[in-house]
């Protein structure tokens, strides 16, 4: 059975950068079982449905802003699998999961797999976040998706468990995290830790440093599909860690 993993993605630099994260996603590529496909759940596929990719050729999507030149050039092509998507459909089944030929990998995504499989010769779909849903929603589509990691695909959540921009220290300066962004992170690991995913689900209900940690929900939605897919026993360690700006958490979380 293949891990589950949540990549804390964090700065879109990180495609092509040479730091901890990157370094960090790269052993996760070369320690883990090589999986027959990969089911990227991105913070950047936020939208009123659940969606599937189904191109044989999903497109790299650049979708940021005021970045230098060379990472737009970056592409990540690495093949899809309709036949996977149609597996994947069957098994969410009741609930309507759309084809998709227009999406592709987005840098949530692809910012992360160019370090873990740096030759984008593992096949990759993307599952989109249903805007409209509440977190249990998402957690229980983890869940349903659990048996797939029998079959050799990867469950990889892409986001932040903190992903705030308005507190974040863009000039590079602050090297120290925000309190609040301490005392959530740590929170969240130790729910996840002590098995009591209901309170991670819930987490709008952790208080003001969740408030402030988790001001919108997408980048922290795709750790639900993680922790869903995730069976009782199983161990869990963060093999990423680190805060950048203050308040972007970079933890990474994986269960096998
Ligand atoms: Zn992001």
């Amino acid at each position: 059975m293949l891990p589950t993993i949540f990549f804390g993605h964090g700065n879109p630099m990180n495609a092509i950068s040479s730091n901890v994260y990157a370094d960090g996603w790269r052993r996760i590529g070369q320690e883990i079982p090589r999986p027959r496909a990969i089911l990227c759940i991105s913070a950047h596929w936020f939208v009123p449905e659940t969606g599937i990719t189904v191109s044989p050729a999903p497109r790299t999507i650049h979708d940021f802003w005021g970045f230098p030149e060379e990472l737009y050039q970056v592409e990540y092509p690495a093949p899809g699998d309709p036949e996977l998507a149609q597996e994947v459909q069957k098994l969410l089944l009741p609930l309507n999961v759309v084809p998709d030929i227009s999406w592709g990998l987005d840098h949530g995504t692809w910012s992360v797999l160019r370090h873990v499989y740096p030759e984008a010769d593992v096949p990759v779909l993307q599952l989109s976040l249903d805007s409209t849903r509440p977190a249990a929603f998402h957690y229980e589509l983890g869940r349903k998706l659990a048996p797939l990691r029998g079959e050799g695909i990867l469950i990889a959540g892409s986001g932040n468990v903190i992903h705030n921009l308005r507190t974040y220290d863009w000039s590079g300066k602050r090297r120290d995290p925000y309190d609040w962004a301490v005392r959530f992170e740590n929170r969240i690991r130790e729910l996840i830790l002590a098995g009591d995913i209901q309170q991670v689900v819930d987490y709008q209900s952790l208080g003001p440093d969740a408030a402030l940690s988790v001001p919108t929900p997408e980048h922290f939605l795709p750790l639900l599909y993680v922790l869903g897919s995730a069976q009782p026993g199983e161990s869990i360690r963060f093999p990423v860690e680190g805060m950048e700006g203050g308040s972007i958490s970079m933890l990474s979380v994986q269960v096998e």
